[in-house]
């Protein structure tokens, strides 16, 4: 029974420091693609105010050359490119893969199968075991420290108990 528990408990912890690990993985990669998509953006923008600066001028009277409008141009689709691949990084790691063992739908990223346990990312799946470990050792300590604690209680108890009476 009481092995039992500590399993469960292990299990639990595992997939839930498992959860968290490749989710707080996945929110700094996120947080970088989304940075560098800004970046791309605002050089973006830059391209777009020279390009309207280019046309401005060229409407003024002054001569722009073709290729200075293609040079742009072809800066302007590149940066697109970039950023498009970037947006589907981010999208993919929303995705789902399918598990080799059963063929449920899990999230990318996910160390162990919720559904047939089938290690899926065996590196994640250890630092989340570890981890697990570390939490069912610091939980029967904890376990341990209460008995202890309820012991020096009694004790205590039983010599107040007993100075009394030899007081008395
Ligand atoms: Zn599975």
């Amino acid at each position: 029974m009481k092995m039992d528990f500590w399993e469960n408990f292990t299990k639990t912890i595992s997939q839930a420091t498992d959860h968290t690990v490749k989710s707080t993985e996945k929110l700094a990669t996120v947080a970088k693609l989304k940075y560098r998509i800004s970046t791309f953006r605002s050089k973006l923008d830059e391209y777009f105010r020279t390009l309207g600066e280019m046309k401005y001028s060229e409407m003024s009277g002054d001569e722009v050359g073709e290729d200075e409008y293609g040079m742009i141009f072809d800066e302007i689709v590149l940066l697109e490119k970039k950023i498009s691949v970037l947006e589907k990084r981010i999208a993919s790691l929303n995705d789902f893969i399918e598990c080799p063992q059963c063929g449920y739908k899990v999230r990318r990223g996910i160390a162990v199968c919720p559904y047939c346990e089938y290690v899926i990312d065996e590196k994640a799946a250890e630092t989340a075991k570890k981890a697990a470990e570390e939490a069912a050792k610091a939980a029967e300590e904890t376990v341990e420290d209460v008995a202890d604690a309820v012991e020096d209680i009694v004790d205590e108890v039983a010599d107040a108990a007993g100075s009394g009476d030899g007081e008395k």
